[in-house]
Parts: structure tokens; C-alpha cells; sequence
């Protein structure tokens, strides 16, 4: 399949309602923050909700006594001829330790008890951001943890 013309607004809104309900069972407050002039990108839908998945599952998983996810997507022109979407995940969970930053995008790295993670997704994010010509990137300290996702428009 080519690739086709993604609504964000549309796969970030489907995604928050797939995860709707473990995200209140978990006590987690939702901030959702779309902007209404979202530029139309290119790219493979179903790749791209994974990504969001994945994203949130991670800050969900980070949040086990409830906590605060924001999500907000909004353009970013940063030239005539340079437009991107910027897509941020924001949690206010633990946050990733210094020592393992640098090891969250391996494959099958995971701080989580057995059964409960796969350490594969932040390894399939990244390789569907490369499909995309996007990027990822993470800060994070102690009770703050931001995953901002740049798209090509
Ligand atoms: P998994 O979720 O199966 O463990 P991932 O590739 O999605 O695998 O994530 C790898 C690791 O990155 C997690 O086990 C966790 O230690 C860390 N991580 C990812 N997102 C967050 C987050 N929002 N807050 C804290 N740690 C995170
Ligand atoms: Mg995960």
C-alpha cells in the first residue's frame, strides 16, 4: 500500500477513544489539544496510530497511581518551504532514569516485570518515524516526561 493522506487529529482522536477506558480505570486526567488547522500529511495511517499507541500505553504504564497525559498537536512552519506537525505526548509519571535514556529505543529493552512489556515499542515507533522522514525525540526528568514527534508535512 502507498502512502496516503493522514488526518492526525482523526488518528489521535481514534486512538484516545480505543484507550478511553484504561486511561480512566487508571485514574489518569486527559488533556487532548488539537489544533483546527492541522496541515494534511502523507503517510501510512495504521503506522502512525501505532505510534500514538505506543506512546500512550508508555505513559499510562508510567502513571499506575493516576496522574495527569497531555497531548497536544499543533503545526509547525518553520520556513516557506518547511512545514511540520508537531505531536507531544506529556506525562507526569516517574520519569526515565539518565542511565537507561539512551536505551529505551533498543529493541527489547524494558523496565517492566515480565509479561507486562515486550520492549519492542519504542523500537517500532522509531523505525515507523523513519519510514515517515520524522523524527522522535524525549526529555524527561522526575515527574515530567515529554515524547515530541515531528512530522514532514
Ligand atoms: P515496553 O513498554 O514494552 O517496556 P517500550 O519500547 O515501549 O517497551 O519502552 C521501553 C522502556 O522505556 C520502558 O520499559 C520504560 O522503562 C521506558 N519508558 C518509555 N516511556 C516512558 C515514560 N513515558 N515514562 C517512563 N519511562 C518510559
Ligand atoms: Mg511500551
Amino acid at each position: 500500500v502507498g502512502k496516503q493522506e493522514v488526518r492526525l487529529a482523526e488518528g489521535l482522536r481514534n486512538t484516545v477513544t480505543l484507550l478511553a477506558h484504561k486511561i480512566k480505570s487508571k485514574h489518569i486526567d486527559l488533556t487532548l489539544t488539537i489544533a483546527d488547522d492541522l496541515p494534511v500529511i502523507c503517510g501510512w495511517p495504521g503506522e502512525l496510530n501505532q505510534v500514538w499507541t505506543n506512546l500512550i500505553d508508555n505513559a499510562i504504564d508510567a502513571m499506575p497511581d493516576g496522574g495527569k497525559l497531555e497531548i497536544s498537536s499543533q503545526p509547525d512552519k518553520r520556513s516557506e518551504d518547511e512545514a511540520f506537525v508537531l505531536t507531544k505526548i506529556i506525562d507526569n509519571g516517574a520519569g526515565i532514569p539518565e542511565d537507561i535514556r539512551d536505551k529505551i529505543f533498543d529493541p527489547f529493552f524494558t523496565t517492566k516485570e515480565i509479561g507486562k512489556g515486550t520492549g519492542l515499542g519504542l523500537d517500532i515507533v522509531q523505525g515507523i518515524m523513519k519510514h515517515h522522514n520524522g523524527s522522535i525525540k524525549v526529555q524527561s526528568e522526575p515527574g515530567h516526561t515529554e515524547f515530541s514527534v515531528c512530522l514532514p508535512v
